[in-house]
Formats: structure tokens, C-alpha cells, sequence
């Protein structure tokens, strides 16, 4: 393995201590996101008139009246309904 110069080692420290902040912060602003899908339409199944839904985080749809994704696919924010 390579050796690297000891700032190298501090900088490389500094930068990991950062990451697991940033991660901390992300997950505070995660709870911040309602986790309500959002209406985005409405749909006609078998005659009827259903909502359909978006991820309230990156608005990707999840679902529908009769079925909804429990977590976004794409971001995989919890959805509750
Ligand atoms: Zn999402």
C-alpha cells in the first residue's frame, strides 16, 4: 500500500468527519419532508376516479388509490398514506 504523507492522512480524517455530518444533517432534513405522497392526478380504473400519487421527496409516482409503494423506489423515502 501507499504511503502517504501525514496531512494527507489528516486531510483524508477531516473529509470523513465531514461526510458523517453531512449524512447527519441529510437525515435531519429527510424528517423534514412530510411523509405524505402527493396528489398529482387523477386516474380512471375500472370506471372509477382514482388519485394517483408522488414521492413528497423527489416526486417520482408511487402509486395510486388502490395501491401505493410503502417507500419511494427511486429515493426510498417511507410513504405513509
Ligand atoms: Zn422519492
Amino acid at each position: 500500500m501507499k504511503q502517504y504523507p501525514e496531512a494527507v492522512w489528516k486531510k483524508l480524517e477531516e473529509i470523513e468527519l465531514a461526510m458523517e455530518e453531512g449524512n447527519n444533517l441529510l437525515f435531519e432534513l429527510d424528517k423534514l419532508i412530510p411523509q405524505e405522497p402527493i396528489k398529482t392526478g387523477v386516474d380512471i380504473y375500472k370506471g372509477f376516479f382514482i388519485d394517483t400519487f408522488a414521492c413528497p421527496k423527489c416526486g417520482r409516482a408511487i402509486g395510486d388509490d388502490m395501491i401505493i409503494f410503502p417507500h419511494c423506489p427511486a429515493c426510498g423515502k417511507a410513504i405513509k398514506k
